[in-house]
C-alpha cells in the first residue's frame, strides 16, 4: 500500500493519498486545499485517482475537492447527512476568514458498512456522527489503519460546538464504533500526529469509561 499524508491549507488538514502498488489505482481523502501539491504527490507515485472521499463537510477538508475532481475525473463521496453543511461553505469561509471555494457537488453518498475500493485496497466506511452529523471514518481491516477525520485525535476528540455537532453522539460513536477496533490499529486523524486505537483507549481523557 502506498500511503502519503500531506497537511494542507491554513488549518493543516491531513490529506491522504492511498494507492495500490500493483494497479496504481488510488483513493484520496480530504483534499482541503493546496491542490497543486496534492497533484504533484499523486503524479510522483504515478497514481490514477478513482475516489475522492470527504470525511465531513468542513471547509478545511472539502475546499479543494472540485479542483481535484476537475483534474482527475474521480467522483466525490460524502455522507448525505453533511449535505446541509456543504451548502454553507460560504458561511464557514466567513467564520475562518478564508475565501469561499464555491459550490461542491457530491457524486455519491457513503454510509455505514459501505466499502470504498481502489485496486485491491478496500476500506470500510464507519459512520461516526458527533463532530458533524455526516462524519465518517475509513477503516482498512487488512492494513489495520483508520482514517479518522475530525472524530478522533491523538489525546483529544473533534469539537462539537459547531452547527450539527453533538457531544453525546461523538462519545457514542467513539465507544461503540472506534473503540471496537483492534488496539494495534494505526489512526490517522484529520489534524495533527498519528496515534493508535490502543494508545487512545489507554490515555485519551475523552475515552475513559464513565
Ligand atoms: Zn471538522
Amino acid at each position: 500500500m502506498i500511503h502519503e499524508i500531506l497537511p494542507v491549507g491554513p488549518l493543516q488538514c491531513n490529506f491522504s493519498v492511498i494507492g495500490d502498488e500493483a494497479t496504481r489505482e488510488a483513493m484520496v481523502i480530504d483534499p482541503g486545499d493546496d491542490i497543486e501539491d496534492v497533484l504533484s504527490l499523486i503524479a510522483k507515485h504515478n497514481l490514477q485517482v478513482k475516489q475522492i472521499i470527504i470525511t465531513h463537510a468542513h471547509i478545511d477538508h472539502v475546499g479543494g475537492a472540485m479542483k481535484l475532481r476537475a483534474a482527475t475525473g474521480a467522483p466525490i463521496l460524502l455522507n448525505q447527512n453533511d449535505y446541509a453543511l456543504l451548502r454553507m461553505l460560504d458561511v464557514q469561509a466567513a467564520w475562518l476568514g478564508m475565501s469561499d471555494p464555491g459550490k461542491v457537488e457530491i457524486d455519491l453518498s457513503i454510509g455505514q458498512a459501505d466499502t470504498v475500493q481502489a485496486g485491491s485496497l478496500a476500506a470500510e466506511v464507519i459512520h461516526t456522527p458527533g463532530h458533524t452529523e455526516g462524519s465518517v471514518c475509513l477503516y482498512f481491516p487488512l492494513e489495520k489503519k483508520l482514517i479518522a477525520g475530525d472524530t478522533l485525535f491523538a489525546g483529544s476528540i473533534g469539537r462539537t460546538d459547531l452547527p450539527g455537532g453533538s457531544l453525546d453522539k461523538i462519545i457514542r460513536s467513539l465507544h461503540e464504533k472506534l473503540m471496537a477496533l483492534p488496539d494495534d490499529t494505526l489512526v490517522v486523524p484529520g489534524h495533527g500526529p498519528l496515534t493508535s486505537i490502543g494508545e487512545e483507549r489507554e490515555t485519551n481523557p475523552f475515552l475513559q469509561r464513565r
